[in-house]
């Protein structure tokens, strides 16, 4: 595995490998598949990794905690950085090029263009929570990342289901060649979606998070079995978040492709929630399938 910190030295490991090469006038050797994360590995990182290993010649891996996506700057500060033990389990999973830019190498002096997903898509859940900032931070660091690596297909985990769908958008809207891969959430044990914020958890917070995956669960297997009234199940998840300390900030009930909200769950349905077990904020979300869903 070959560790970079610019774009140059990133550009010169690949050589002629990924999607623009040939238009550029190298020859292409293999494709590339890319996995941006912020560090911190853990499961979850590995499982996109593994499904980049499977179908690329070669696999880039970027860490980059980036500043311009977050609203609160304790959380900024208080990030999980560990580069020595991302850099061990990024060559164990296969890593060929492991790309750890500095803020200036993303973000150099005089930097000041800002890409931006419009729309109900940026508006509403962690667009409403965390404000249009955040995504518009997403949307342009995900940028500058495709547009360096120049990867086939880009690897996003489904954990973070409304940054998947706005990656999306903008790919499609800009016509950026590369295809995003949605890959299902990796979950501890016991059901909580595997996180960085997950080792800001004391261990008895640990235990009251637990509760985010069961009383989603329990929601889905009702609309399994018929329920199609989304206020009688959003009471009962409220009473038993609220009896484990687990503060609620959304619970929402969205189209799976607009993240409009639903009237009932005749129709498959996105769960989302954001919820704070003591300071550490926690999203999570699942599909909720009614009986005879085709889809
Ligand atoms: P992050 O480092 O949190 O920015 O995440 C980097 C990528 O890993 C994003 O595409 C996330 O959606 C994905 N990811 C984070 N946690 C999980 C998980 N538990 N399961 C699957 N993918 C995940």
């Amino acid at each position: 595995m070959r560790t970079v910190r610019t774009v140059a030295e990133l550009r010169e490991a690949l050589g002629g490998a990924g999607s623009g090469s040939a238009l550029s006038g190298g020859a292409p050797s293999g494709t590339v598949g890319f996995v941006p994360t912020m560090g911190a590995l853990h499961e979850g990182h590995l499982s996109l990794l593994r499904a980049a290993r499977a179908a690329h010649d070669t696999v880039v891996l970027s860490i980059f905690v980036n500043p311009t996506q977050f609203n609160e700057q304790s959380d900024f500060d208080r990030y999980a950085r560990d580069e020595g033990r991302d850099a061990r389990l990024a060559e164990e999973a296969g890593v060929d090029v492991l790309f750890a830019p500095e803020v200036s190498e993303i973000y150099p002096e005089g930097f000041c263009t800002s890409v931006s997903v419009g729309g109900r898509l940026t508006e509403v859940l962690e667009g409403a929570e965390r404000g249009r900032g955040h995504f518009d931070g997403v949307a342009t660091v995900v940028s500058k990342l495709l547009i360096a690596v120049r990867p086939d297909a880009a690897y996003f985990g489904e954990k973070d289901y409304q940054q998947l769908l706005v990656v999306r958008r903008l790919v499609a809207d800009l016509g950026l060649p590369v295809r995003i891969v949605g890959c299902p959430t990796s979950r501890e044990p016991d059901g909580l979606a595997r996180s960085s914020r997950n080792v800001r958890l004391s261990a008895e917070a640990r235990e009251r998070a637990g509760t985010i995956p069961r009383v989603m669960a329990e929601i889905a297997e009702r609309v399994r079995a018929g329920a199609e009234e989304i206020e009688p199940l959003r009471a009962a998840a409220a009473e038993a978040l609220g009896r484990a300390g687990v503060e609620v900030e959304y619970l929402a009930f969205v189209d799976p492709d607009t993240l409009e909200t639903v009237a009932d769950l005749a129709a498959p349905t996105r769960l989302a929630v954001a919820a704070r077990v003591d300071d550490v904020r926690l999203i999570d979300n699942r599909l909720l399938t009614p009986p005879d869903t085709k889809r």
